[in-house]
């Protein structure tokens, strides 16, 4: 069997069916890196007969995508309850900003989350704000400030969960309901969970933005994002990518197709694995908080236990009384994480920031953190052995310690 797309498939059938029925599969298991620019035709009239034709699945020109890429789109849509059909892009970044100019029109106002990727918020402050869109960051733990924050030019929100960095876990049921309620589409960041953790259509989104950079891809080798939405919105995020040209190799939509099939195991396993590193951190005198809404305990665990059904190995911690040549100390001294941007992959990363630069409007310090809590951390959590990462953790806060 190739893959039946049954509704009733639980999500890791479905991880291993999507995107397997129909022409794309052409009888082996993966399907072909299906390489093509140009489409012939066999004569004039079917030449002009396609032209008038724009649907997923139709050979026409190399832009508007072929076999392979359909077969990750398919995939993808199948793990989106909710979702008619997705998008692909060449990055998350580019998602993003292409799912925004769908969206959007000049005079337009666009809600930001203030603790957002910090890249949607400069394509918010760059090039949105140059074509005329006006924006506005809130806190998105403050409903009461949210709900007043919109006017009658707002169209579209913007949301990220957990926040970028810091990681707070916002009630996306009761901020998508809000938009839907003041006549604006919803766009979520939902790259830490994916599709397998939140189902964002489910919980009242529009419009579900992935970076496959990420978990999907796994392996660090590959840039991608994608949006899925329901048929109406798939329809205009689809003619706004058609219209800006975007298009993905099949080179790297097979990558990222080879990703999706072990992401639920890798996801498993580097949950909790981090699940066990926060746990060890927590327990430390030298971490001044833990931000992962995976910790029982922590500010969103319970929103994220209520509406989330997995998480992922990426999560941040803040040192206590240290300054940055101490945490610069801890993080040279690491040997199985890397330093480096990106997370998602197979390998452990480790990656020093600090929280107050990147916020306008969220309160600072954070309630129950003291001023000097800003030399943070973010690990992304690989597939290394639990008890070598914690040892290599171990070595690390000793190098800070001595110096
Ligand atoms: C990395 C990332 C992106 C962007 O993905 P790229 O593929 O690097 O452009 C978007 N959102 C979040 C939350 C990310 O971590």
């Amino acid at each position: 069997m190739a893959g039946g797309d049954d509704a009733n498939d639980r999500r890791a059938t479905r991880l291993v069916t999507g995107g397997r029925s129909g022409d794309f599969a052409q009888h082996v298991v993966n399907p072909p890196v299906w390489r093509a620019s140009t489409h012939l035709y066999a004569d004039c009239t079917e030449l002009r007969e396609r032209k008038a034709h724009n649907a997923d699945g139709q050979f026409f020109y190399g832009r508007r995508g072929a076999p392979t890429q359909w077969a990750l789109s398919e995939a993808l849509t199948a793990l989106e309850p909710g979702a008619a059909g997705t998008v692909l892009y060449p990055s998350g970044l580019a998602a993003l900003v292409g799912a925004l100019l769908a969206a959007l029109r000049s005079g337009d106002v666009l809600l930001v989350a203030d603790n957002s990727y910090d890249p949607t918020r400069n394509a918010a402050t760059g090039l949105l704000k140059g074509l005329g869109i006006e924006h506005r960051f809130f806190d998105p733990l403050d409903l009461e400030a949210y709900e007043a924050a919109f006017c009658e030019r707002t169209r579209a929100v913007m949301l990220e969960v957990p926040g970028s960095l810091t990681m707070e876990v916002c009630d996306i049921p009761a901020l998508a309901r809000i938009a839907r309620e003041k006549g604006a589409v919803s766009l979520v960041d939902n790259t830490w969970a994916t599709a397998l953790g939140f189902q964002a259509l489910q919980h009242g989104c529009d419009i579900s933005i992935t970076a496959l950079t990420k978990h999907v891809g796994g392996h660090s080798d590959v840039m991608m994002g994608a949006a899925s939405a329901g048929e109406r919105w798939y329809r205009r995020l689809r003619l706004g990518a058609q219209q800006l040209g975007h298009v993905v190799s099949p080179d790297d939509a097979a990558l990222a197709l080879r990703g999706l099939r072990t992401m639920g195991v890798r996801l498993d396993r580097q949950s909790a694995t981090a699940l066990a590193i926060a746990e060890w951190l927590d327990a430390r005198d030298d971490v001044a908080h833990v931000l992962s809404p995976m910790l029982p305990g922590t500010p969103g665990h319970a929103i994220w236990q209520r509406d989330f059904t997995g998480g992922c190995g990426l999560f941040s911690f803040v040192l206590k009384g240290r300054d940055d040549a101490a945490r610069c100390r801890l993080v040279d001294a690491l040997r199985l994480f890397g330093i480096g941007y990106s997370w998602g992959g197979f390998e452990s990363l480790a990656l020093p920031f600090d929280v107050e630069p990147v916020r306008s409007v969220m309160s600072w310090p954070p309630p129950g953190w003291g001023l000097e809590d800003r030399h943070a951390i973010r690990l992304s959590i690989g597939l290394e052995d639990k008890d070598d990462l914690i040892a290599d953790l171990a070595q690390g806060f000793a190098a800070m310690n001595e110096g």
